[in-house]
């Protein structure tokens, strides 16, 4: 059985139907997982977050809401230089609720792209790693991502210490708002995204 072409949804309801993931997913080695000391309060105050006046709080709202939830003081903010402005309203939101900040740009180290082997690459390159080594120097507690590309994200994912949640996915084309081309796919993005 595959989740996207399942119209049961039996897991929903703490079901666990014959070939189906959740005899692996829902396994007591999984629920074990859940248990350990990195885990487990993320894993409950996400969830009550999540369920609390669900609909009613901004992701912003929420991230702050988990971070407080799990005793997390300090925060990074890891972001991209196109949205520098952006990163500076989140961050002063951030330090105004209480929290030590401490943001890092994803062209730090201005490492140029020749050292990746793109000849005449312009600006420096995308540096997710180092992000993660200097929030990982700092010991920031969780890491937010604020709009990195598309593969430099999953470096940082990769390399940070500290859980992360995105705030913002980039999608220079649609205001960082990826998924309006899955709500107007009929209209607009057919062709595109749905070759014949
Ligand atoms: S886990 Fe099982 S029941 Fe749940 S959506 Fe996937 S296939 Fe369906």
């Amino acid at each position: 059985m595959n989740c996207v072409g399942c119209n049961l949804h039996a897991c929903e309801g703490k079901h666990v139907l014959p070939n189906c993931p959740s005899a692996l997913t829902g396994s007591d080695k999984i629920v074990e997982e859940y248990r350990k000391e990195q885990n487990a309060v993320l894993a409950r105050v996400s969830s009550e977050v999540s369920m609390s006046r669900n609909g009613k709080k901004t992701r912003m709202e929420e991230i702050m809401e988990v971070a407080h939830g799990c005793g997390y003081q300090r925060l990074g903010l890891c972001f991209c230089m196109g949205l520098f402005r952006e990163a500076q309203i989140v961050h002063h939101i951030l330090e105004q609720n209480g929290f030590e900040v401490v943001g890092i740009v994803c062209k730090t180290g201005g490492v140029p792209k020749e050292a990746l082997g793109i000849e005449n690459g312009g600006n420096a390159m995308c540096n997710p790693i180092g992000q993660a080594y200097y929030l990982n120097e700092h010991h920031t507690e969780f890491n937010i991502a604020l709009g990195l590309c598309v593969g430099h994200d999953s470096l940082f994912f990769r390399y940070s210490d500290a859980p992360v949640t995105v705030f913002a996915a980039k999608d220079k084309v649609l205001g960082h708002n990826p998924l309006a081309c899955i709500y107007t796919l009929e209209g607009y993005y057919e062709d595109k995204l749905l070759p014949k």
